[in-house]
């Protein structure tokens, strides 16, 4: 690492910590020690942080929610920086968020704002950050139907607003990844409509996810994408149809389990570790592909240092 790195007589120091572990900042409550960790509370302390450790050569993790990423159990090396900028402002039929303000935080403003067209994110945890760049979404529809501007940082440092069609938005997934962007804020566009239809879609939805999905034990929601297939219903096969078949929610490694409720939902049952979800996952998708020959794609990202997980325990 460079000398200018950890920055003493940056405003950053006194917030920066060593060693700190980010399990309890992921929904699946597992992962080891950030080397660095910041909690960036504006979107101006995001940009500081990540060019003051890019300038140093300092590799930079950015962390929304924690809910759609499997941390390291050797954690995670460089700078973590957690993005805590959660201001949410409503400009005309458009609500403005910076990137780390939560999903249900945006959606319980449309619900009192009586602004519609976000109904459909009732639910899905996350920050606003972390479902453009993975382009989130449920019931058919997903971040890039109504996202009308974003400001990212650049891999170059430079502060930039870019239009929706250079996310280049497809299934769970945005370009902000490959062009290594950092999300900033984002401006999602509405319409004005009933507060009280809003608000019973919104319970509607939050209600029948309740009944799929486990509020009880720590998850990251669906761990394998569903199979795109023009041929298919909705033209995707859902994962979790075929993980049924193959008798997923029996299966177990160490504190990792699937969900008895959703064969496509692995939980930590306590004292999971990244290394049991890894193995238990590469069971489910083995068995997949050798009865269908269909390859399962994750879609919750790993992150942090590479573990031996092949010679984990297999219960
Ligand atoms: C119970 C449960 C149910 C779920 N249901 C759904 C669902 O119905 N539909 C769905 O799509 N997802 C679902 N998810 C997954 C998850 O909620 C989404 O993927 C969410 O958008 C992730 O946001 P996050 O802030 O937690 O991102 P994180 O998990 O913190 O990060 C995910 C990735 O995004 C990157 N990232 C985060 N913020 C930014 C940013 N500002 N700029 C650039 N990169 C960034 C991170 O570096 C990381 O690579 C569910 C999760 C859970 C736990």
């Amino acid at each position: 690492m460079s000398t200018t790195w950890p920055p003493w007589t940056s405003p950053l120091a006194p917030n920066l910590k060593r060693g700190h572990i980010l399990a309890p900042f992921t929904t699946l409550k597992i992962g080891g020690p950030a080397e660095w960790y910041f909690a960036a509370e504006t979107a101006d302390q995001l940009v500081l942080a990540i060019t003051t450790a890019r300038a140093a050569g300092v590799p930079v993790t950015l962390l929304g929610d924690g809910s759609n990423v499997l941390i390291s159990d050797l954690g995670i090396k460089g700078l973590v920086v957690h993005n805590r900028a959660c201001q949410i402002e409503r400009r005309g039929d458009h609500l403005y968020s910076e990137s780390g303000a939560l999903l249900s935080d945006l959606v319980n403003r449309s619900r009192h704002e009586g602004l519609t067209g976000l109904e459909f994110a009732s639910g899905i945890y996350g920050t606003v950050g972390g479902a453009v760049f993975g382009n989130a979404g449920a019931y058919g529809r997903a971040m890039s139907d109504i996202l009308s501007a974003a400001e990212v940082l650049t891999d170059e440092g430079e502060r930039r607003s870019v239009a929706p069609s250079e996310f280049e938005f497809a299934y769970r997934l945005s370009a902000s990844g490959r062009k290594r962007w950092v999300i900033l804020s984002s401006e999602v566009a509405l319409q004005s409509g009933s507060r009280d239809a809003i608000g019973a879609e919104i319970d509607r939805i939050i209600a029948i996810r309740a009944t799929k999905l486990p509020a009880d034990l720590p998850s990251a929601g669906s761990y394998f994408m569903n199979i795109e297939d023009p041929k298919a219903e909705h033209g995707k096969i859902p994962a979790g149809q075929l993980l049924e078949a193959i008798g997923s929610k029996s299966m177990r490694v160490g504190g990792a389990g699937v969900y008895e409720r959703h064969a496509n939902v692995i939980v930590n049952l306590g004292g999971a570790t990244a290394a049991d979800v890894l193995a238990l996952a590469r069971q489910m998708a083995d068995a997949v592909r050798e009865r269908y020959g269909i390859e399962l794609r994750s879609e919750v990202r790993f992150l942090g240092e590479p573990l031996d997980w092949q010679s984990v325990r297999r219960v």
